[in-house]
């Protein structure tokens, strides 16, 4: 069943089916709103999407996990599904913002969630991500808390979201829904890099709308007994209400003292929620111990490109690695997840 019928709505008849990227849907307004009353965003209209029938969590055949759009940070946070077979998308899920602002926002929104880069909340710096070819003051600015990697001569600015961290290490698809109907999009596939078009952040068109998020198959369908563990690992500035410097989140497998599969995403770094794929990789068929933990962080961080006030990230994030990669290993072995929460 379609979330809406495009045709029929007629205050969202004028955003989806003319592509009016002017109107925005709101549905916590966690984000828009900010950016609103900062002048930042200017949408001709705005379409309260809220009564649309996207709240529920769902069981798929497939073991799968099917969210409703407008399931809340704090709801799925907190949802039995998801602390038994997703700890790590619950972790990362507290560890984002106050309670309060979990409480409003939603699944949907914190996939749109929009860089906390000053100058682009600032309008009368130059960003290319607020107005195209404007320039970015960011490069030679204060950039301590921008990317190290997946950054472009056109944007440095990183990604915000914690639970996107997350849900680049389980993996996921998008559903997303416009006149022309609905198709899906691998969540890795959705957020885009900068390159010389920072102002396209993801595959999202101007007639669409998010209407649900399915998380792959738990890492133990096939094999539930055997010993996986998860850790997400943010460090930042203050313990609450603050975006991470660094942030790693681990899910992986162990056969005896090996690594059987291991995976693992980073924030706080880069442009988009990064996952870490020739770190994994090096991490496969690896004993479970710190030589193997700072090997990953090292091919993890190669890439990386420190700005004049950001070069203690790249310390930062290998620490993180390392530092998620033991705990996730020790929950492993305790058979679950480590809850102990870590912060710079
Ligand atoms: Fe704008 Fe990106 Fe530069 Fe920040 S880093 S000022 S968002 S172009």
């Amino acid at each position: 069943m379609r979330a809406f019928d495009f045709s029929r709505a007629e205050s969202v008849s004028n955003a989806a089916q003319h592509g009016n990227a002017e109107t925005a849907f709101v549905a916590g307004g966690t984000t828009l709103l900010d950016l609103v009353k900062l002048d930042v965003m200017r949408p001709a209209a705005v379409v309260d999407i809220n009564a649309l029938p996207l709240k529920t969590v769902e069981r798929l055949a497939d073991g799968r996990l099917r969210i409703g759009a407008l399931v809340t940070n704090t709801d799925l946070a907190h949802h039995p599904e998801v602390t038994r077979d997703y700890p790590l998308l619950s972790q990362a899920l507290l560890a984002g913002a106050s309670t309060q602002l979990r409480n409003m926002a939603t699944t949907a929104g914190n996939l749109m969630q929009r860089t906390r880069c000053p100058y682009f909340r600032d309008v009368g710096s130059a960003c290319n991500k607020r107005q195209p070819g404007s320039g970015c003051d960011a490069r030679d600015g204060i950039n301590r808390m921008h990317a190290l990697l997946g950054g472009s001569a056109d944007c440095i600015a990183v990604h915000p979201s914690d639970m996107c961290v997350a849900l680049a290490a389980i993996g996921a698809t998008l559903t997303l829904e416009g006149p022309a109907g609905e198709r899906e999009v691998a969540f890795a596939d959705f957020h885009r890099l900068p390159g010389d078009t920072p102002h396209i952040e993801h595959d999202l068109a101007a007639d669409e709308l998010i209407t649900a998020l399915t998380l792959d198959a738990p890492l133990t369908l096939d094999a539930p007994l055997a010993p996986a563990g998860s850790h997400y690992l943010k460090l930042r500035d203050r313990a609450s209400y603050e975006f991470a410097l660094a942030s790693a989140a681990v899910q992986l497998k162990l056969d005896g003292e090996r690594i059987t599969e291991a995976r693992l995403a980073l924030g706080g770094v880069a442009t988009k929620p990064w996952r870490a794929s020739e770190a994994e990789a090096a991490l496969a068929g690896q004993p479970a111990v710190l030589a193997s933990f700072e090997r990953a962080a090292e091919i993890a961080l190669r890439d990386a490109r420190p700005l004049a006030h950001n070069a203690f990230k790249v310390d930062l994030a290998k620490q993180a690695i390392v530092r998620a990669l033991r705990d996730a290993t020790r929950a492993a072995r305790q058979g679950g997840t480590d809850t102990q929460e870590s912060q710079a």
